[in-house]
C-alpha cells in the first residue's frame, strides 16, 4: 500500500512507541500525585515541554500546555482569549475547521468577527488584512501552513503591521502543518501557537499550545487545575512522552518530499491546476470537469491512499478554501490532495503518478 495522505495523519515512529510503552506500563503514575513517582512524571512533562520550546525557538518558562489535540489547543487559544468588550477578531478564510468553525460560532454569538481573503496562491491576502485591521482589533489568527494547499503565510509580516496598528491585540497561529517541517523560530510577538503530535509521526490525541503570557488566557474547561489551571484533566503522560519521541526525530531535511512533489507535478497529465506552492509536504491538484472523490476511490482500489482535501472535509463536495482562492467551480469539484512523509520514496511517486494519469484519462473518456 502507498500512503500519500500524511497531512491527515502519519504513522507513529518507533521512538514514540517506546516512550508510550514505558510510560503506560512502568511509569504510568499520575503526574499530579505527590509521591516520588508522580513528581518524577511531572518533571518528565516539564522536560518534554523544554524540548518542544527549544524546537519552537523559545525559552521554556511554564509557557506550554498539553491538550487533547490541536483542535482543543485552537479552541483554548481563541475562546480563552475572549474578554468583555472585546474588539474585532480577524481570522483568515484558509483556517482549519477547528479555528474557522470556532470563529463562525463566535460571530453567531454576536462577536465582531471578520475573515481575511486568500490570494490565488492560497496565502492570506496581506492587502485585505491591512484593510481590515483597526486600532480596535483584539485578536488575530493567521495559520502558518495551510493543510489543504501547503500555502505558507509569512507570519512576521502580519505581526509587523499588527504591532503598528493594534500592539495589544493577541496574535495566534495554527502551526500544525508547520511544526517539525518548516524551520521557524517563533517571532517574539506571537502570543499563541498550536501544534499536534500526529502530523509528525507522534501519537494521535495529543496537542500543545504555546502561551506567551498566561495572564491573557482564561480556561474554557474547569476541573483539577492541571496545566497551570488552563487545561484540567489528568496529564496524558504516555502521549506526552510519545510526543517527545516524535520531536526528538525531527529533521528539517525535506529533499525527498521535494523530489516526490516535483516528480508528480512534472509527470501529471490532463487538464489540471496546482493550488498553492509552499510546503513540499503537500500537493493540491484540481482537475477540470471530473470528480475528485471518484479519483480517491479509484486509487484506493489500487492500494493508494490520498484525500480530497483535509480529512475533515473529506466527504464534502465544495471546498471553502479553494473557492476562496478564486478557483473556478469546475476545478473545485475535481480536487485531490497528496501529502508526503519522510518515509515515502520516488518509486512510490512513479506508481502513484502513473495510476493517477490512468484514472484521469479513464474518467475523461466516460
Ligand atoms: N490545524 C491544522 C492546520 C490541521 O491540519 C489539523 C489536522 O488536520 C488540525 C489543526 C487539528 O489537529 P488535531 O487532529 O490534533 O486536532
Amino acid at each position: 500500500m502507498i500512503y500519500f495522505d500524511n497531512a491527515s495523519t502519519t504513522k507513529i515512529c518507533e521512538s514514540s512507541l517506546k516512550y508510550i510503552n514505558e510510560f503506560s506500563v512502568n511509569n504510568f503514575y499520575n503526574p499530579s500525585s505527590i509521591y516520588k513517582q508522580g513528581a518524577d512524571n511531572k518533571k518528565e512533562i516539564d522536560a518534554v515541554k523544554s524540548i518542544i520550546a527549544k524546537t519552537l525557538g523559545v525559552e521554556f518558562k511554564d509557557n506550554i500546555i498539553f491538550t487533547g489535540s490541536a483542535t482543543e489547543a485552537n479552541n483554548i487559544a481563541i475562546q480563552g482569549s475572549i474578554k468583555k468588550n472585546f474588539g474585532k477578531l480577524l481570522f483568515t478564510e484558509g483556517e482549519h475547521p477547528s479555528v474557522y468553525n470556532t470563529a463562525s460560532y463566535l460571530k453567531n454569538k454576536g462577536f465582531n468577527v471578520e475573515f481575511i481573503k486568500l490570494n490565488k496562491n492560497g496565502e492570506a491576502d496581506f492587502d485585505d488584512f491591512a484593510k481590515q485591521i483597526t486600532e480596535n482589533t483584539s485578536f488575530i489568527s493567521v495559520m502558518h501552513v495551510n493543510n489543504e494547499t501547503g500555502a505558507i503565510n509569512n507570519l512576521d509580516k502580519f505581526i509587523e503591521l499588527k504591532k503598528n496598528i493594534c500592539p495589544n491585540a493577541i496574535f495566534h497561529s495554527d502551526g500544525v502543518q508547520a511544526f517539525g517541517k518548516l524551520k521557524y523560530a517563533l517571532n517574539n510577538d506571537i502570543d499563541l501557537y498550536s501544534i499536534s503530535a500526529h502530523k509528525i509521526y507522534g501519537p494521535k490525541g495529543i496537542g500543545a499550545l504555546y502561551i506567551k503570557n498566561k495572564n491573557k488566557i482564561n480556561p474554557i474547561i474547569f476541573g483539577g487545575g492541571q496545566e497551570y489551571n488552563l487545561r484540567s484533566g489528568t496529564e496524558n503522560i504516555a502521549s506526552i512522552t510519545g510526543f517527545k519521541g516524535a520531536v526528538e526525530e525531527i529533521s528539517y531535511n525535506s529533499d525527498n518530499v521535494k523530489a516526490i512533489r516535483d516528480y508528480v507535478i512534472k509527470n501529471l497529465e490532463g487538464d489540471f491546476k496546482i493550488n498553492g506552492n509552499g510546503s513540499p509536504y503537500i500537493l493540491s491538484i484540481s482537475y477540470k470537469g471530473i470528480n475528485g472523490e471518484t479519483i480517491v476511490h479509484m486509487l484506493e482500489e489500487n492500494n493508494i491512499l490520498i484525500s480530497r482535501g483535509s480529512a475533515c472535509s473529506g466527504s464534502k463536495v465544495g471546498n471553502r478554501i479553494l473557492s476562496s482562492m478564486g478557483l473556478p467551480n469546475d476545478y473545485v469539484k475535481g480536487s485531490i490532495r497528496l501529502s508526503f512523509s519522510k518515509n515515502n520514496t520516488i518509486e512510490e511517486a512513479k506508481i502513484v503518478t502513473q495510476k493517477l494519469n490512468e484514472c484521469v484519462s479513464k474518467l475523461k473518456g466516460m
